[in-house]
């Protein structure tokens, strides 16, 4: 369950739906910046320029040094973040409005009230760095520790041969039309923040498959697994588990089946795979819990049940780990 630490000089926190691994962090400033080196005198005299042109650099790295100072002199830190610190994981922060931020070098999109989230993939790296710059030009750093995870085996059996190899022409003409149409849906994102209210389970029911596990499908190794199976009988409602907007309604798309793309803001999306029913267009908006389709056994599939897979700026993330534990399972049967 949701582990709630001490969050440091924070309006508030963003917090999601309890799940495993999850934690608040208060963030701390890394080491200070040491002043930069002196260069050493000449024995030569130098010109009258020359030793101007000294004192100017001299000040201005002082002036540097004093700037650089002055942002590690303002603990605590202006941004907090809390999430699931772990591969597949999803971190909510918050700061001030105004703020900037960057994770690794790429900027972050920030709302208006100073919200943000990223996600760190199956086989992330294990540290991260933040970088945030608050409207008064202060410059904050910190670095966090992403946990290592073990990712099961599953073997799929009994699947429709021509989902899995040895495609037509025809067929591999479908699978990039189909891919055409995801990366135009995903080509731009909203700035609500949809997910600030954290993430519900989409259907209920057993999880017959897990995120991020190494796929054996019809004795073939495969991707990983890109997100949660739930098992449900067909024509169980699917619900939004974070409002958003609809970027894609397909019903018949070659491995997904019936597929919806819900961009919930910030390059935070979520897929629904193998519907068998589809009640929401492209545009439309959603709120969280509305009904958006049905459970099916379309696509790439040997039984009915909801895949649901999450990607944040392209990298995709545990659904689970954000939704946490199923408060409760009906729906039961199915694969
Ligand atoms: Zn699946």
């Amino acid at each position: 369950m949701m582990r709630l630490l001490s969050v440091m000089a924070m309006s508030f926190v963003v917090a999601c739906a309890a799940a495993p691994a999850q934690q608040s962090i208060a963030v701390q400033a890394t080491a200070p910046i040491s002043a930069p080196a002196i260069e050493k005198i000449d024995k030569a005299k130098p010109s009258e320029d020359e030793m101007q042109a000294r004192r100017a650099n001299f000040a201005e790295a002082m002036l540097d040094v004093a700037e650089r100072q002055k942002v590690f002199a303002d603990e605590p830190l202006r941004f907090s973040l809390s999430g699931a610190f772990t591969q597949g994981g999803l971190v909510f922060g918050a700061t001030e409005p105004g703020a900037t931020v960057r994770l690794d070098g790429d900027d972050v999109m920030v709302d208006k009230d100073g919200r943000f989230v990223v996600g760190f993939g199956r086989d992330s790296a294990l540290t991260s760095l933040f970088v945030v710059t608050l409207p008064d030009g202060v410059v904050e750093r910190h670095s966090i520790n992403i946990t290592d995870r073990e990712f099961p085996v599953q073997r799929i059996d009994g699947l429709d041969q021509s989902k899995v190899s040895g495609f037509t022409e025809e067929q591999l003409e479908k699978i990039a039309v189909d891919s055409a149409k995801k990366k135009a849906a995903r080509a731009n994102t909203q700035r609500l923040a949809d997910w600030a209210s954290g993430f519900a389970w989409p259907v209920t029911g057993r999880i017959s498959g897990v995120f991020g596990s190494q796929r054996i499908l019809n004795g073939e190794p495969k991707r990983p697994h890109s997100g949660v199976d739930v098992a449900a009988i067909t024509g169980t409602p699917v619900r939004a588990p974070a409002p958003g907007v609809v970027t894609l309604a397909e019903s018949d798309m070659y491995f997904e089946g019936g597929l919806i793309l819900l961009d919930h803001g910030h390059w935070l999306e979520s897929a629904f795979l193998h519907l068998s029913q589809i009640d929401v267009k492209p545009g439309q908006r959603v709120e969280k819990g509305e009904i958006i389709g049905r459970v099916g056994a379309t696509g790439r599939v040997t039984g009915p049940h909801l895949h649901w897979s999450m990607k944040w700026a392209g990298r995709l993330v545990d659904p689970q780990l954000t939704a946490g534990e199923m408060e409760k399972t009906d729906n039961s049967s199915g694969d």
